[in-house]
């Protein structure tokens, strides 16, 4: 589905310094779940949410936020917005990134937590905290010892709701809930709209606005001739497995998807060092510069493409054999989108996808979608390329060897006085290096694993409650 609406972070209306941290990060336009919550938020009515990671959620209230407070008015323990979250690996991502997008604001976001000395946090409290992310028995113990006053809080967040439930934290969040200021505004965010989150909906938002990004259904049988699977592997370890998957894969015509320009920016760069010849395609590029790349890339001397969806979007090649989503997409409809550019035509074509564990939901929304399973696939081996390495290597000397023209060089080997065997070790070694790039030692430990329910919250860093 290609979305025609111009919706562009500048059209929100939001701080001048804000945008220039968006660009600057390389955001080219809002998630669907951005293009909703932010005007709702920032009208000042309350959200109600169903997102899951990687959908672009943080952003979502982290940018109203922003617009809420004033750094000019950050008091000793006094915080002006509030963010509820279930765990302490969740606190530390929701402050870094309102540091970054509002690192040009000025403002100053806390996490706190269990399982850290609370003393150590009264510190940065007492400085002046604009924005304290915090799990909620934490957060109580701060109320209670008045480390944290919640009378000028103007926003709180509860993010991830359904997993501070099944963690047992309902009733330190009624707690919270009935101590914040009455007149403040409330975003729930949640994966699920279970019957317990829609209580306390019910009970705590003023008339939300609902926000679903309801995936419209596709057709059974779509994309029948697209080869799908999706490799777990972690985020620093994502340019290390595609670097394998390509080497194994070996496509003769791909193109990349990344979220954000910068990301496109830097695997062409990683690409570019282990020896292919990548252009990056995104919303930077003037139209001149995007016509050359595009038209290199149709006519075949450009292998690989690294895009982001909105540079990509009307672009249709005739004979892409993959598809690679280096991140899911933060919508469904994006990723049938993305895939449906290959396997044109009668011809197969093969959609490779990188998840993060923590983003394996959103596969599942993309399952929910196609109505069937995408197969979760092992990165190969070292050992697998390399076994795979001599074969090509092998298969190449042996294609040769029967022409006249390698049997001229028959005479060539006599001059080089050495054995004959080493001769040829020699000459196979100098073709497998021309053939595959030097390959640095990485390391990729994550195993395939689909998520079961009630599973992750144990992956996850728990801490007591209190
Ligand atoms: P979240 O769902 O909040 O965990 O975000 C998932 C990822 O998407 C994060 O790495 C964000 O940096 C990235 N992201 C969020 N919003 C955008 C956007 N509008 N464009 C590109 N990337 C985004």
């Amino acid at each position: 589905m290609e979305s025609t609406a111009a919706v562009t972070f500048e059209s929100f209306g939001l701080r001048s310094e804000v945008l220039e941290a968006l660009k600057s990060l390389g955001y080219e336009e809002p998630t669907p779940i951005q293009r909703e919550t932010i005007p709702a938020l920032k009208d000042g009515r309350d959200v109600l949410g169903q997102a899951a990671t990687g959908t672009g959620k943080t952003a979502a209230f982290a940018l109203p936020i922003l617009e809420r407070i004033a750094v000019k008015d950050r008091r000793p323990f006094e915080a002006q917005a509030l963010v509820l979250v279930p765990t302490r690996e969740l606190a530390m991502q929701v402050a870094e990134a309102l540091q970054k997008y509002g690192a040009g604001v000025g403002v100053v976001a806390v996490p706190v937590y269990g399982g850290q000395e609370i003393f150590q946090q009264i510190k940065p409290l007492k400085r002046g905290a604009d924005v304290v992310i915090a799990t909620p028995g934490r957060a109580l113990d701060h109320i209670a010892r008045k480390s944290l006053l919640l009378k000028n809080v103007k926003m709180v967040v509860l993010d991830e709701a359904d997993e501070m439930l099944d963690m047992g934290f309902e009733e330190d969040l009624q707690s919270i809930l009935n101590e914040l200021p009455s007149e403040r505004q409330t975003a729930l965010f949640s994966a699920t709209l279970a019957p317990r989150i829609a209580k306390i909906a019910e009970r705590h938002l003023k008339d939300p606005v609902r926000v679903t990004i309801a995936a419209k259904s596709v057709a059974a049988g779509t994309l029948p001739n697209i080869r799908q699977s999706a490799y777990v592997v972690k985020r620093g370890q994502k340019e290390a497995a595609l670097m394998r998957v390509l080497e194994w894969e070996t496509p003769s015509s791909a193109i990349i998807f990344c979220r954000t320009r910068k990301e496109v920016e830097e695997l062409t760069h990683v690409l570019m060092k282990a020896g292919y010849e990548p252009a990056a395609l995104h919303g930077g590029l003037t139209q001149e510069q995007r016509d050359a790349v595009l038209r290199k890339f149709k006519d075949g001397r450009l292998r690989v493409l690294v895009a982001t969806d909105v540079a990509a979007r009307g672009l249709h090649v005739e004979n892409l054999s993959h598809v690679i989503n280096f991140d899911l997409p933060t919508s469904p409809e994006v990723y049938v989108h993305r895939i449906g550019r290959t396997g044109r035509a009668g011809k197969d074509g093969v959609a490779l996808s990188f998840i993060d564990p923590r983003e394996q939901r959103l596969l599942g929304n993309v399952e929910r979608l196609l109505k069937k399973k995408v197969a979760l696939a092992q990165v190969p081996t070292r050992a697998q390329l390399d076994e795979k390495r001599v074969e090509t290597v092998a298969e190449q000397v042996r294609v040769v060897a029967e022409t006249p023209r390698a049997q001229a060089f028959g005479a060539l080997v006599a001059k080089v006085g050495l054995p004959v065997e080493q001769v040829a070790a020699a000459a196979m070694m100098l073709l497998q290096d021309k053939l595959f790039p030097a390959h640095e030692g990485d390391d990729i430990t994550a195993a395939p694993q689909r998520e079961e329910k009630g599973r992750r919250r144990d992956d996850r860093e728990r801490q007591a409650p209190r």
